[in-house]
């Protein structure tokens, strides 16, 4: 009987939370949900040739014979609670034979059996337009849904024909076990002239000074929009979508809400959908305080719970109230109003049932789905989205076929960039090797530092004898406790730098305080360079130490995030000079775009020295790690180039400034690369590491004699020969800084040639033969970009290459 007279699917269970949407599976009887006996009626129904199915069997009450007839029903028990958005009628046609339908129809529900409500939607009508014909099934959304166990179906007709149905209903189960809540009853408010209803307009219960018995707009699985004056449903007042309160209304400053469980339950959590337009005086509520009881008495101690308050985002949003697994059948929570206005648009109750009384055991072929599995969900049985499934299907392949083209581009990308390093850390192997260097090489592998041993093997006559003459003196060059001695040496000749203003290396900043140690709480390691580690801190009582000019965030009492690093406990006394060192370069400089020291600690080892932190790290690994990103943007939109581009262009600006104030101190910084620049908040950029060479980046340097090191592919031509470090050398490595830059730091510069051939290559400059070879132009960098400003960074005559000053301004206006 129920196969052919009710077409009953099966069942799922999602959780309430946009239920309206995606909760519409047939409630059916064909995986044997529904018995026999839980189909009744008010009358017999009768069996017409139930032998072949479709469209045969139906419930055709005796509605001509008497004046009860409008009374008939078809009633349905579902065993459980459910969530019921849809429902669906169709007559009886018995192939033919027959020719009986309902035109009209009503719904009466009932969650206990006994209390019974009339369904109507949300303008307050309550018959339902049913079928045409025999044939046809007719669906119509419930608005607002039904929460409820038994359902009857009440044919209306005026009699002049017979009735018969066949009927489905579509929806989930009620996980919420909500049966019913008490809230007061909402408030009314006037906002510019305009009456703003917050009333809970579809409630079921009882209603006085507070609405009793009943669910309502608080579990109707419809949010509210941002805007309370606006309505997700068409043509309803202006605050539809909420029930609200006014603070001053309810003198003790919270709305009390009961709620009712259908059983002893285990309460992990509610949700509550507020709105927070706090510019119109709304605000999600400060506070809730929820009581629980499992028997007759509210038991003593509460949870109480506070969100932060939202004084930013305007927008709607759910809140979760955590309820600390508390065992209970009803919840009295008090929610506190933080403003003049409270207004909720739903609650949602996340629990497990107690004992064994599980709703699953009664229903044996129920399938559980998730708040998550929106996906399954969405491909279920709505029997309303049928054209759309096959549209959905398309998509959802057309989306799977995208995500693999571009999973394969990507493996394809990274595959070639580690089989480039594998080789170019073979080759490099190999040349190591085979090379009888002088110096010790202790950075094997992806070097991009060169040693001086081999410059001399391959220099042409004049460089040779300007090292050799600058070796047999025997002073160790590019010895790393020399570089800063070389700065502070004022020579300009071989391997020193031309031009250095001697105030920033003379004694120690007065202005660099030392900062008491045991304020700084450690809080996570940033990472590792040559002097030892970088650690992110919490420095207490920090802006006591700074400037009035430098103007970081936080406010006086909160700490201060900073970066400390450290010099290392078994450091050398090289190292701790070259600490000491940066610490003195860094102390008077004061720019933007180059990373501030704070304060020091160096009255007690071990050394440290505190610098403004950035969040991003270093330019190198965040441009590395924006690849995939921009990979994927650039086959989604094709536009990446455009896109991205004047973001890159953006920090090139931010170094070009920095080195503009560097040079204007006439500093020059020798190793200028993105590993050596860091990344704040907004792509802010600045210029770091005035000492040498770090562990992550050893592969970019090479020591000499155990000491120096050089990172010869960032290095002029006359740097690596002649030991010159000028500003104009800072240019050159500048122009292979931007070249990292544009090319997203994918590749080492040269990459395809050796540390050998990179040399080679500094003697074509050298002999200006036009056998030198230049860094190739990036693939979405304009000519302008690499013909006017990268390749002139790289001219052999220093004299002929931009200032910082002129970089900035020609970088500047290619953004505009
Ligand atoms: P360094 O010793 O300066 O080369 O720093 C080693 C690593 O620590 C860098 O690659 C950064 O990732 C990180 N680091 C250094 N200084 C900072 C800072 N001020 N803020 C954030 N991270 C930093």
């Amino acid at each position: 009987i129920k196969n052919n007279l009710l077409i009953f699917l099966r069942e799922k269970h999602v959780d309430k939370i946009e239920k309206g949407k995606l909760c519409r599976y047939p409630l059916g009887m064909t995986g044997g949900q529904i018995q026999d006996e839980d189909i009744s009626a008010s009358s017999q129904w009768s069996e017409l040739d139930l032998d072949n199915g479709d469209g045969d069997g139906a419930w055709c009450p005796d509605i001509m014979s008497g004046p009860d007839g409008l009374k008939e029903y078809l009633q349905v028990d579902l065993r459980s609670l459910h969530f019921i958005t849809l429902v669906g009628t169709q007559g009886r046609h018995a192939d033919g034979m027959g020719n009986e339908f309902a035109q009209r129809y009503r719904i009466k529900y009932s969650r206990d059996g006994s209390n019974w409500v009339g369904w109507q939607d949300r303008k307050g009508r309550q018959v339902i337009e049913g079928n045409k014909n025999a044939y046809d099934v007719v669906l119509k959304d419930l608005e607002p849904p039904i929460i409820a166990r038994f359902v009857r179906f009440m044919p209306v007709t005026d009699h002049s024909m017979i009735v018969c149905m066949r009927v489905e209903l579509y929806g989930c189960e009620w996980l919420d076990g909500l049966i019913s809540y008490s809230i007061p009853d909402g408030h009314q408010m006037i906002y510019r002239g305009l009456d703003v209803y917050f009333n809970d307009s579809v409630n079921d219960g009882a209603s006085a000074e507070r609405l009793t018995k009943g669910l309502g707009q608080l579990t109707d699985g419809t949010w509210g929009l941002d805007d309370f004056l606006h309505s997700h449903i068409y043509g309803m007042w202006p605050g539809y979508d909420y029930v609200g309160w006014n603070n001053k209304s309810l003198p003790k400053g919270y709305a009390e809400m009961i709620f009712e469980f259908d059983h002893v339950r285990n309460f992990t959590s509610m949700k509550v959908h507020c709105n927070n337009m706090f510019s119109r005086g709304v605000r999600m509520f400060r506070q809730a305080t929820c009581y629980f009881r499992s028997g007759s008495d509210w038991e003593a101690d509460p949870v109480t719970f506070r969100p932060t308050v939202d004084r930013v985002s305007q927008g709607a949003r759910f809140i979760t109230v955590s309820l600390g697994d508390r065992t209970a059948s009803a919840i009295k929570c008090r929610f506190h109003f933080s403003d003049l206005w409270m207004l909720f648009s739903e609650v949602a109750f996340q629990s497990g049932k107690m004992g064994s009384e599980s709703s699953q055991t009664r229903t044996p072929h129920k399938h559980t789905a998730s708040y998550n599995q929106v996906s399954t969900l969405l491909l279920g049985d709505d029997p309303t989205h049928k054209v759309d499934e096959s549209n959905t299907r398309i998509l959802i392949g057309c989306l799977v076929a995208i995500i693999a083209i571009l999973m394969t581009i990507i493996v394809i990308i990274l595959w070639r960039q580690v089989w480039q390093k594998m080789l170019e850390k073979v080759r490099r192997d190999e040349s190591g090797s085979t090379s009888n260097s002088t110096y010790e090489r202790i950075f094997p592998l992806c070097s991009d530092y060169q040693e001086p041993s081999r410059l001399i093997r391959k220099l042409p006559d004049t460089s040779c004898r300007a090292l050799a003459t600058s070796v047999s003196d025997g002073a160790p060059h590019y010895a790393e406790a020399d570089i800063i001695s070389l700065q502070e040496s004022s020579d300009s000749s071989t391997y020193s730098i031309a031009a250095v203003n001697m105030n920033l290396f003379a004694g120690t900043d007065s202005s660099m305080r030392e900062f008491p140690r045991e304020k700084l709480t450690f809080k996570e390691k940033l990472g590792e360079g040559q002097f030892g580690e970088v650690h992110l801190c919490e420095a207490e009582g920090m802006q006591d130490f700074l400037d009035e000019d430098l103007s970081l965030e936080g406010n006086r009492d909160s700490p201060l995030l900073v970066a400390v690093k450290t010099l290392r406990e078994d450091a050398n006394k090289n190292a701790r000079n070259d600490f000491l060192k940066e610490i003195r370069i860094m102390s008077r400089l004061r720019d933007p775009n180059i990373v501030h020291l704070l304060a020091v600690c160096v009255d007690t080892d071990p050394l440290c020295m505190i610098t403004e932190y950035m969040e991003n790290g270093d330019l190198n690994q965040f441009l590395c790690n924006e690849k995939l990103y921009i990979v994927l943007m650039t086959c989604y939109l094709f536009l990446c180039g455009l896109f991205s581009y004047s973001k890159l262009i953006g920090m090139a600006v931010q170094i070009s400034s920095g080195m503009k104030y560097l040079s204007s101190l006439n500093f020059v910084h020798r190793d200028l690369a993105t590993r050596n620049c860091l990344v704040g908040k907004n792509y802010t950029i600045k210029i770091a590491d005035f000492g040498m060479s770090r562990n992550l980046y050893r592969g970019d340097y090479y020591r000499i004699q155990g000491r120096a090191v050089l990172p010869i592919r960032w290095m002029s031509w006359e740097s690596i020969l002649l030991g010159k470090f000028t500003m104009a050398s800072d240019v050159w490595a500048f122009g292979v800084t931007l070249w990292e830059i544009v090319t997203l730091c994918k590749k080492q510069p040269y990459s395809q040639l050796s540390d050998e051939q990179v040399i080679e290559n500094t003697g074509e400059f050298f002999r200006d033969q036009g056998k030198q070879v230049y860094l190739p132009k990036p693939l979405c960098c304009p000519d302008s970009v690499y013909n006017d400003l990268m390749l002139s960074c790289w001219r052999r005559n220093a004299k002929q290459r931009p200032s910082f000053q002129e970089i900035h301004t020609q970088l500047t206006e290619s953004l505009a």
